[in-house]
């Protein structure tokens, strides 16, 4: 460990006021006060709350007061003692101040208010100071700890699956090329193509959409595995819950069939849920005052209740049923729609649900195909306000059944034969699904756009920061 010369805002809080001489670091939000007395609330972004920093006006320079504006960064010390005003437990009274750096009031764009999420955004290099993206930001952290944590304590392996791919299967038209030709003399073939022979890898390549090709390597090795990494679509939908690069918890299962994978799924978001419960009270209580007062409910709520499972059949004829007017309508064959998802959850069952045996031609190569024939091995997970929350399936392992599909959807077979060796050699049945992590995280903070989940948000038209 290292030892530090100050204490942390967080430990101050729930310190024993015995007059103890401490030494606190932050950034101030706010000073007030008189002549005869000023206060200043600190915060070094430990904990959502502040801590109170107590200062006698005479017995400071008048200058170094004024200076103390928000934004400003401080070292105070002095002894801490029991509050006497009822806001808080503890304060310190300040014997010795330090100002790091100042911030100009007329320009430290974070004043004492409300601001929108959108000038946020605009900020986002200053924004992780506002008490809100602390709290995000510490709640993506915890729950990441609590991936990891969940996988190494049953048995799976954290496998690191190439960020920069050379299969093209999954998200052909939605993927970021990777290439460092200079893009104003592309070297061409003979016959007038990008000759890709010239290019770093002397071949296409791309940013991957998904690990789990290269996970399912890793589970037809090691049994259970795991990555959890950054994704990359360029897919232009500008909505509240996609972003261009976002980041994927990817489980891929040997020996799992369909049942298997959704217990897993449930099991898995159910001790997340937990976790957050657990470890984040005082961000999660911040959340509910300050934007969503239904969010610990909600949460309780899902752990509470056993996730619907329903066919993808079964959940068409509710929403035929419904009688309701969709902007996209349902019929047998057609995707489901976020106003779809969120009505089978929201409004018709109250809970959160599993979709499985969806339509094979709009589902991925690699389902398991079943007897019907038409129907694939799909599974999505559903959640009150989010819709889909995680997309997975049992896989295809039957060698002859996967090539044939390949065949059938004119997919580059010879890219792919490393994926199909795995179903000459060995083959086993296996599952896996893709939990997205901010959608996670806009679940359990109750924020309503994938903007604000992520430090620095990629969407079309902004790569900022
Ligand atoms: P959607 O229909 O919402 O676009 P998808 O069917 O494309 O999702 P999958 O390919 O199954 O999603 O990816 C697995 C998970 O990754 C999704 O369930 C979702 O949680 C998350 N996800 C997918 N696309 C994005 C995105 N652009 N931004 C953030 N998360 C995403
Ligand atoms: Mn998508």
């Amino acid at each position: 460990m290292v030892t530090l010369n100050h204490t942390k805002v967080k430990e101050l809080l729930t310190a024993e006021p015995k007059g103890q001489d401490v030494t606190v670091k932050g950034w101030v939000r706010t000073r007030r006060g008189s002549k005869k007395i000023a206060f200043i609330a600190l915060n070094d972004g430990s904990i959502v709350h502040n801590i109170q920093i107590v200062a006698d006006p005479a017995a400071f320079d008048p200058d170094l007061l004024k200076s103390i504006t928000t934004g400003a960064c401080i070292r105070a010390t002095g002894p801490l003692v029991r509050s006497a005003g009822s806001g808080q437990p503890v304060e310190i009274q300040a014997k010795e101040i330090e100002i790091y750096g100042h911030a100009d009031p007329e320009k430290y764009p974070l004043q004492k208010k409300r601001h929108s999420m959108e000038f946020l955004r605009e900020i986002a290099h200053l924004r992780p100071r506002t008490n809100t993206f602390g709290a995000v930001f510490r709640i993506r952290h915890h729950m990441a700890y609590a991936i990891h944590q969940y996988f190494n304590e049953n048995g799976f392996f954290y496998l690191h699956t190439p960020i920069i791919t050379g299969s093209d299967c999954e998200g052909a038209g939605e993927m970021f090329h990777v290439t460092n030709l200079d893009l104003n003399r592309l070297p061409k073939t003979p016959d007038g193509a990008i000759d890709y022979n010239q290019d770093f890898f002397g071949r296409e390549t791309n940013l991957t959409v998904s690990g789990q090709l290269e996970g399912e390597l890793g589970a037809l090795a090691l049994s259970e595995i795991y990555t959890f990494g950054p994704t990359f679509r360029a897919e232009n939908s500008n909505t509240p819950r996609h972003l261009a690069e976002f980041w994927m918890v990817e489980p891929e299962m040997a020996f799992y069939e369909i049942k298997e994978n959704m217990d897993l799924a449930e099991d898995f978001v159910k001790s997340l849920v937990r976790y957050a419960l657990d470890h984040c009270r005082d961000d999660l209580q911040f959340f509910s005052k300050m934007y969503d007062p239904e969010l610990i409910d909600r949460l309780h709520f899902v752990l509470e209740n056993s996730f619907i499972r329903m066919s993808y059949t079964e959940a068409v004829e509710i929403l035929i049923k419904s009688g309701k007017k969709w902007e996209f309508p349902v019929s047998w064959g057609s995707d489901l729609q976020a106003e779809h998802e969120r009505y089978l959850v929201e409004q018709h069952f109250k809970k959160p649900v599993i979709l499985t045996d969806y339509p094979k031609d709009i589902k991925a190569f690699y389902m398991y195909q079943n007897e019907d024939n038409k129907t694939v091995r799909g599974m999505d997970v559903l959640f009150p306000k989010i819709g889909e929350i995680i997309g997975g399936s049992q896989r295809e392992h039957r060698y002859d059944y996967l090539a044939r599909r390949i065949r059938e959807m004119n997919l580059p077979e010879k890219d792919m034969w490393w994926y199909l060796e795995t179903r000459r050699f060995g083959t086993a049945p296996h599952s896996g699904f893709g939990l997205g992590f901010e959608r996670l995280i806009l679940f359990i903070t109750g924020m309503t756009n994938i903007r604000d989940v992520i430090p620095f948000p990629r969407t079309p038209k902004n790569a900022n920061f």
